[in-house]
């Protein structure tokens, strides 16, 4: 229920900028409202291990009803805002309805989307690695391949084509979903299906010159190695031009079939953004001042992917978009007392990333470690990152039930 003294905050998002504002913002200086098309939060770090089962979909997602119980929540994407008359205009996720809704403090942290670069057939034929919709589709797609490929009288070149799972964008992203999928084939299909190990493939292919730019040199060279190892084959400078349905074009003239093709080539910006009226930098992110305020306006702020700070150029990522959001709900704090606002500062505090057979990469300021032991800091580091205490005894149980019982591939 709201009260009429109070001034009306609307949140857009339920992503790592908004919702750990919305779980530090225990005030009550506001009447909070909450409008997103994803009526939770999803912790991203974790989502290439759902794909294929190693950890199970709801583990790692927090409903927004439960994380903010204070605020209303409607289903529903901003479509344009009207800073003049302080409004935003959304549409239904549920049934498409369009409504205004008024605000006296506007917070947007709606993110990213992925980009495709305008590649043709990419849309239409890969999937994508952002939503967990998008990792139980890759999960279908790769046990459907794998049955599809069981069928008898199969000729053999359509068999091998089916069970070729390439992976574009060698980031984190797209390394830790080649590895999540390496696993999956050592440790699960190869025991299930053992007539068709011989025809399985994983490639991972990379416009530039290395994998995992923004890691340390070494620990990119280490994971080429670790991947040749693992008969992941990693191909560099492999520019796509085009996706057929069953066939990937590259700019030297390669024509690569597959089954399965994951797309992770980094993030654009959000449709929404691009058509607001508020000040854009040259990759179309919304610029704020260091106080995460929207660049001449004093009631809109902004953080996290669709953000950025002037002459403050910080990385798309969680652990940026988590400590802007928390550092807002202090700011709001002063902004609701009219006190002065403070400038936002980051702590780097470095990057993990897993990279397959029980071995993760640790780039931080304190040390730099590969292998196993990294790979049991890795775990124990996102155990604790976890929003919930009910997130964190789900993921030990999808770790333990991994090893114990092996991954699930049923398909329904
Ligand atoms: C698979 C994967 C793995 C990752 N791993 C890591 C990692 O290990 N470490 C790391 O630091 N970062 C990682 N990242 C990056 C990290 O997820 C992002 O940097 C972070 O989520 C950005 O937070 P955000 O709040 O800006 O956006 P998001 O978390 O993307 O949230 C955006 C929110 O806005 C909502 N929204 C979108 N459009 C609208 C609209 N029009 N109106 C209202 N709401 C809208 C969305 O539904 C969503 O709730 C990973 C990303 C992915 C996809």
């Amino acid at each position: 229920m709201s009260n009429l003294s109070k001034p009306m905050l609307v949140v857009l998002g339920t992503g790592f900028a908004a919702f750990s504002l919305l779980k530090n913002l225990k005030h009550g200086l506001f009447n909070v409202i909450v409008v997103s098309p994803r009526n939770h939060f999803l912790f991203t770090p974790l989502l290439p291990s759902t794909t294929v089962g190693t950890i199970e979909f709801r583990s790692i997602i927090e409903p927004i009803r439960v994380g903010a119980p204070y605020a209303t929540y409607y289903q529903a994407s901003c479509k344009t805002i009207n800073p003049t008359e302080q409004i935003i205009v959304v549409q239904s996720a549920m049934d498409g309805r369009v409504y205004d809704i008024h605000y006296d403090v506007l917070v947007i942290g709606v993110g990213a989307k992925t980009n495709t670069f305008g590649i043709p057939g990419v849309n239409e034929h890969a999937l994508f690695l952002k939503e967990l919709s998008d990792a139980r589709a890759i999960r279908q797609n790769i046990i459907e391949r794998f049955e599809m490929a069981a069928q008898l009288d199969l000729d053999e070149e359509e068999r091998k084509r089916l069970l070729h799972v390439v992976v574009v964008g060698g980031g984190p992203t797209g390394v830790e979903f080649a590895a999540e999928m390496h696993d999956f084939l050592s440790e699960d299909l190869s025991n299930i299906y053992p007539a068709l190990h011989n025809y399985v493939a994983i490639t991972l292919l990379e416009a530039g010159n290395n994998i995992l730019t923004t890691f340390d040199k070494e620990l990119s060279e280490y994971t080429m190695r670790l991947f040749k190892r693992q008969h992941i084959d990693i191909r560099t400078r492999s520019l796509v031009t085009r996706i057929g349905k069953t066939v990937i074009y590259l700019n030297d003239g390669t024509e690569i079939p597959y089954g399965v093709v994951v797309w992770s080539t980094g993030i654009g910006p959000q449709d929404f953004v691009v058509s607001s009226p508020l000040p854009l930098n040259d990759g179309k992110k919304i610029i704020t001042d260091e106080r995460l305020l929207v660049q001449g306006y004093n009631n809109i702020f902004a953080a996290g992917d669709c953000a950025a700070i002037e002459k403050n150029n910080l990385p798309a990522t969680s652990q940026v978009a988590q400590q802007e959001g928390r550092f807002l709900a202090k700011q709001l704090y002063r902004y609701g007392k009219d006190m002065p606002l403070i400038p936002f500062q980051y702590h780097h505090y470095g990057m993990l990333a897993y990279v397959g057979g029980n071995k993760a990469l640790a780039d931080l300021n304190l040390f730099k470690g590969r292998g196993f032991t990294t790979w049991l800091f890795w775990r124990s580091a996102y155990l604790t990152k976890l929003v919930s205490w009910k997130n964190k005894i789900l993921v030990i149980f999808d770790w333990l039930k991994a090893i114990v019982f092996g991954r699930d591939v049923s398909r329904f």
